[in-house]
């Protein structure tokens, strides 16, 4: 099979330990296979958790060195990566085809990402870090002062590789702490040893990023060794409410804590009064971006119902037409799925939906690698594919009597990531937007959208924190409260 990533090949993928690349302490390692092609793209370090305990350790040593580091070094280590990053472009899009069959559009959406997110952290370095208080006694000045908080653990998914894995580690670095990041065992290149290369070049310290790999199915030791040493401060996870609800129990035992970006259920809305064929547009892309393997994907259309009929047939006819292939062609829309087990669950998903009396409108068979861009209509609630997060392409469309129900059946999803609204009535959008359950809401969008500088995460069961550089202080620093007097204080005894 020819395409995805051009023979892109890495042939070895260890870990970076202390400004080293190193192999695992056990010596074990495992295929790294193309979603598109099933080729071996090399071999990759399988850690544990004796690896991720050098990494903490030497992620510890470098702490006190990079959280003093002038501002001005800070600023050209990040403004240094990002040339780097920009230089490597072509690299780095064949890389995200043939490791995570990323497409070109949604690669260069990464990439114009994570260059943002390296510029705007590299202001960050002369960001003032601290205020001073009004005090009450007399001759005392008090301030707050914002501290890096030592090791940070970052634990990353692997479908928007670069981008996830970047804003896992890019804002604590900024602020002064040092990393340890875990990538998914998916995209152990571009969500983690790529990181390290471009940062190390870039003349990041040793030890302030360190990133450990793992097999298939062993990533519990690596979580549960940064869960357990008291060297990590603050853990930030990217990946599914399952498993960041596991995380977060084992946390709370810990102290521990993290920020979680989970699951989104998202809803788009559409209004009687929107412009059909840019709610048709807005929707194909909301759902089938990156093949609907991105957490804001748009998993559930509702249409109010003097549009609905109109919508569903235009919106099924795009779904049917868009091209489902090698993820390097640009001509392909809906690249591979992940891998086969996620193939498998969208089949049987879909089918179990059917049985249940859903109708397909678009889509429904899978062509592997791939999944088609998939419609399904009268969807039972009690079918799988309506609760919880189906990662894929395919979308439930449901016509409702106003978006004020649709708002009403959006919040009943235990999620809460993004939702958007397209209406020809703005002001309508905002009021629907302020009463939806949602971190993040879009008006006249669809909610796939992120740019650095945003407050990124959701309510309910999608977590807690916020990602986004000028928000990441929050998450990933102290606040000290210092004072000082200027005379002697008179004591009571
Ligand atoms: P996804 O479906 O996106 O792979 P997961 O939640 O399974 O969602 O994975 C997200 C990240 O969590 C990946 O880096 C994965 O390796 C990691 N992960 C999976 N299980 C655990 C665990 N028990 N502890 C820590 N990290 C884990």
């Amino acid at each position: 099979m020819v395409g995805a990533g051009s023979g892109w090949r890495r042939e070895k993928v260890g870990h970076f330990i202390g400004g080293e690349w190193t192999p695992a302490g056990s010596g074990r390692w495992y295929p790294n296979l193309s979603p598109w092609s099933g080729h071996v793209l090399g071999q990759v370090a399988a850690g544990d958790a004796e690896d991720a305990y050098r990494a903490i350790e030497a992620a510890h040593e470098a702490f006190a060195g990079w959280a003093a580091i002038p501002p001005s070094r800070r600023q050209q280590i990040f403004l240094g990566a990002a040339g780097i990053l920009e230089s490597r472009r072509e690299e780095i899009l064949h890389a995200l085809a043939a490791e995570t069959g990323c497409g070109r559009h949604f690669g260069d959406v990464q990439l114009g990402f994570t260059l943002k997110l390296l510029r705007q952290a590299a202001q960050l370095a002369y960001r003032p870090t601290g205020e001073l208080l009004p005090s009450d006694v007399e001759g005392t000045q008090a301030m707050a002062v914002r501290r890096p908080v030592g090791v940070v653990g970052a634990i990353a998914p692997w479908n928007a590789s670069l981008t996830l894995s970047g804003r896992a580690i890019v804002g604590p670095l900024a602020l002064g702490n040092t990393v340890v990041l875990k990538p998914s065992e998916e995209a152990p290149y571009t969500g983690g040893a790529l990181w390290a290369e471009i940062l190390q070049e870039a003349g990041l310290p040793p030890g302030a990023l360190n990133v450990v790999a793992h097999a298939p199915g062993e990533a519990g030791g690596i979580g549960d060794a940064m869960l357990a040493s008291p060297l990590v401060r603050r853990i930030n996870f990217t990946g599914s409410t399952p498993t960041g609800r596991r995380l977060a129990e084992k946390a709370g035992r810990h102290l521990k804590r993290v920020v979680l970006q989970l699951s989104g259920q998202n809803p788009l809305i559409i209004a009687r009064d929107a412009d059909v064929g840019y709610a048709v547009d807005a929707a194909a892309y909301g759902a089938f971006v990156h093949q609907g393997q991105v957490c804001m994907c748009a998993r559930r259309i509702y249409v109010e119902r003097p549009l609905a009929e109109e919508f569903g047939a235009r919106f099924a006819a795009k779904a049917a037409a868009l091209p489902a292939g090698d993820p390097s062609d640009p001509a392909t829309v809906v690249g591979p799925v992940i891998n086969e087990w996620a193939l498998a669950l969208l089949d049987r998903r879909v089918n179990e939906a059917v049985e249940l009396g859903a109708r397909v409108l678009a889509g429904g068979v899978p062509r592997p690698p791939c999944y088609p861009a998939t419609v399904l209509a009268g969807v039972p609630d009690e079918a799988e594919i309506a609760q919880g997060e189906t990662f894929g392409p395919v979308v439930i469309l449901e016509a409702v009597d106003s978006a004020e129900e649709a708002v009403a059946r959006a919040n009943a999803s235990d999620l809460g990531l993004a939702a958007s609204v397209i209406t020809g009535d703005t002001r309508r959008g905002l009021r629907l937007a302020a009463r939806l359950d949602a971190g993040i809401v879009h008006v006249n969008d669809q909610p796939v959208n992120d740019e650095p500088q945003m407050p990124f995460g959701g309510v309910k069961d999608t977590g807690w924190g916020r990602f986004g550089l000028g928000f990441a202080a929050e998450e990933f620093c102290d606040l000290q409260w210092v004072t000082v007097r200027d005379q002697d204080r008179a004591f009571p005894f």
